[in-house]
């Protein structure tokens, strides 16, 4: 006769565990990712969340490396709540960051999680839209570019690929998608970005490297080709889930795309860069 899975006792003839083991089961790990919202939502004493959430899944038959992955679920569903409703808070910020200590989830898997990069991210785009520098400001060291002396180097991205579209017939028509005019202090929504990636069909892959953003420029280089860009001579952006597209002000000039693999920050970084006074 099998064990429940839960419990350990004898769970039947062809059974792996009680019926009301595994509810009781369930009931807690839902328990635990309330426990774990209502902390973001509310804030409260970090050790006592601990305990809370400890002593639930001693109850609820939920061993230590279960308890982990919960924590680690509720606390990613806390990050996509912050996003949610729009610019992430210096609150939201500081308390996601405390949680990561508190719920015992400052591990490698969490800290270089794509979640985690996003309260860096939101951070950027936050001070942005205030008009100030970020505090938190990459290196130039190592960089194959001439940065300008007036100008702040905002971000970093690897592993660019870049295309441009080539067929002038396609362009001919006019610009497809949808491409939004400069305007200051503009963000979009987490939200706004899912699904959408860049088609590349029409496009042709020109390069991959390194892309930087600074006050006034985008940059680039990759095995062939290195150039910058200027921001205020972009009148065009296209968002897309996993990269953007640019239109120049020069009549001669392809539409030109970067995926970068997160469209959502490349989109608002690009278009916010030049906030800064
Ligand atoms: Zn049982």
């Amino acid at each position: 006769m099998g064990k429940c899975i839960y419990c350990g006792r004898p769970a039947g003839f062809l059974r792996r565990y009680h019926k009301e083991c595994k509810e009781k089961h369930d009931r807690g790990v839902e328990e635990i990712k309330e426990k774990v919202k209502d902390f973001f939502e509310n804030g409260g004493e970090g050790e006592k969340l601990y305990d809370d959430v400890k002593s639930i899944a001693k109850n609820s038959y939920i061993k230590e490396e279960e308890l982990k992955k919960i924590l680690i679920e509720g606390w990613r569903n806390s990050v996509e709540l912050a996003f949610d409703d729009g610019v992430l808070t210096e609150e939201e910020e500081k308390r996601l960051k405390e949680m990561v200590k508190f719920l015992h989830i400052d591990t490698p898997e969490v800290l270089n999680s794509n979640a985690y990069s996003y309260l860096e991210k939101g951070a950027v785009l936050r001070s942005l839209l205030e008009g100030k520098l970020p505090e938190n400001l990459p290196s130039k060291a190592g960089l194959p570019f001439n940065f300008l002396k007036s100008e702040t180097l905002l971000w970093v991205f690897d592993n660019v690929e870049y295309y441009e579209k080539v067929t002038r017939k396609s362009y001919a028509g006019g610009y497809s998608g949808f491409s939004i005019r400069i305007a200051r202090g503009l963000y979009w929504r987490v939200g706004g970005f899912k699904g959408n990636p860049v088609v590349k069909t029409e496009l042709q892959k020109i390069d991959e490297g390194i892309m930087a953003v600074t006050t006034k420029h985008i940059y680039f280089a990759g095995s062939r080709k290195i150039f910058r860009i200027r921001l205020d001579r972009i009148v065009a952006f296209e968002p897309y889930s996993d990269g953007i597209g640019i239109q120049r002000d020069a009549k001669t000039a392809n539409p030109q795309y970067f995926i970068t693999g997160d469209g959502w920050f490349t989109y608002n970084l690009v278009r916010n860069a030049t906030n800064v006074v």
